[in-house]
């Protein structure tokens, strides 16, 4: 039956349509808000998040989003993104179907389409920070693994990349003998088994480390995402660590677990890429080692680089030639997808991180020096 009221009131009405749902979106809107507002309270309490969260809540959501995942040859994260692409398509196409017979109209159709992607975005958000984002609030890990504050960094770095440089003269590729190299699948597919040693290695000194094996996928779009300067990312929603497979095999075990660091709840960049070096370093296989020490060096040279040009350059002329080619081909590969779009992408890592409490956005990527000084002095 048609209202008798005005046209702008019972507009809905008259146009056959139900009405647009403010309410509910409006409480998605307020569950995300909520949702804020408590990361920024759980942020003055670091050990109440650390304790009940990242040591409470958080490990049997990850051991349940694995399990799932686990079952799967496929990654599940992918495959949700073009399940909700495919819905917001079928929506806007709805939308668009019913404009073209005229029961629709424009304005209706815009607001509509907004209202969905607001309580699309507050869904994802809210989801984002029960399974996975309230450990970037975590206790910082030179804490909860007891490492000392290094005093003198200048010195103690120039011995660092010292020590790492020694590491790293022997070529394991040249010894023959690891036929798996530095590949982070088995022959079936699985993570290798060198993960699950390096991840046992190191729960008794990062008890977060213990429990299941990850389900590690290597990104299917790679390209894209060495265009955006990405070298992996973690999917919280199914808990699967994607590594980009497209870099040169010498990163790879390095990749694969800093994104396995942050499934196992360590969110913060250079927590992840400390734990994945100290797990290369545990894992008891020379092929990680190497991985691990030539990332490790990479990173320290580059900030004794901004200090002491002519050390660094001396420095990187005294490496035996094995790391020096592999330095070249990470440095070569990121500068062949080198793109417009990667300055766009740091942009949107940054402002992520930033959202996250973490206020040094990108540049805390080079505070996983702090941590390896930290381990330096308190003896390997
Ligand atoms: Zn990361």
């Amino acid at each position: 039956m048609l209202s008798s009221g005005s046209m702008g009131q019972d507009d809905h009405i008259a146009d056959g349509n139900p009405p647009l749902p403010i309410a509910r979106t409006l409480i998605w809107l307020g569950c995300a808000g909520a949702g804020l507002g408590s990361m920024r309270l759980v942020q003055l309490r670091p050990e109440w998040v650390e304790r009940y969260y990242s040591r409470g809540v958080y490990p049997p959501v990850r051991r349940t989003l694995s399990w799932i995942s686990g079952h799967l040859s496929f990654s599940l994260a992918e495959a949700l993104i073009l399940m909700l692409a495919a819905y917001l398509l079928w929506s806007v196409g709805k939308v668009v179907v019913s404009m073209a017979r005229g029961r629709t109209r424009w304005w209706r159709a815009l607001a509509s389409a907004g209202l969905l992607l607001v309580r699309v975005s507050s869904a994802v958000l809210i989801a984002f920070l029960l399974l996975w984002g309230l450990n970037h609030a975590r206790q910082p890990l030179s804490v909860s693994a007891k490492l000392p504050e290094v005093a003198d960094k200048r010195s103690a770095l120039k011995l660092l990349v010292g020590s790492l440089a020694q590491d790293l003269m022997v070529d394991p590729r040249e010894r023959g003998g690891g036929a798996p190299g530095f590949a982070v699948f088995s022959a079936t597919g699985d993570p290798d088994p060198r993960i699950r040693t390096a991840l046992h290695a190191l729960t008794p000194e990062v008890p977060s480390m213990e429990g299941e094996e990850p389900a590690l996928r290597r990104i299917g779009a790679w390209p894209i995402f060495a265009r955006l300067g990405i070298s992996g990312i973690f999917s919280p929603f199914t808990g699967e660590p994607h590594f980009n497979g497209g870099t040169p095999a010498c990163q790879w075990p390095f990749e694969a677990l800093h994104e396995i660091a942050h499934q196992r709840g360590f969110a913060r960049e250079d927590e992840a890429n400390f734990l994945a070096w100290w797990l290369c370093i545990s894992s008891g296989n020379e092929h990680y080692r190497y991985s691990g020490n030539l990332a490790a060096l990479s990173l320290a040279l580059g900030a004794i680089w901004r200090d002491d040009p002519e050390f660094a350059a001396d420095f990187v002329d005294s490496l035996p030639g094995h790391v020096r080619s592999d330095m070249r081909a990470v440095q070569e590969f990121w500068q062949r997808y080198q793109s417009p779009v990667r300055a766009v992408g740091s942009k949107l890592n940054d402002a992520y991180l930033k959202s996250q409490g973490q206020s040094h956005g990108v540049r805390s990527y080079g505070r996983m020096l702090d941590l390896m000084l930290s381990f330096q002095a308190r003896g390997r």
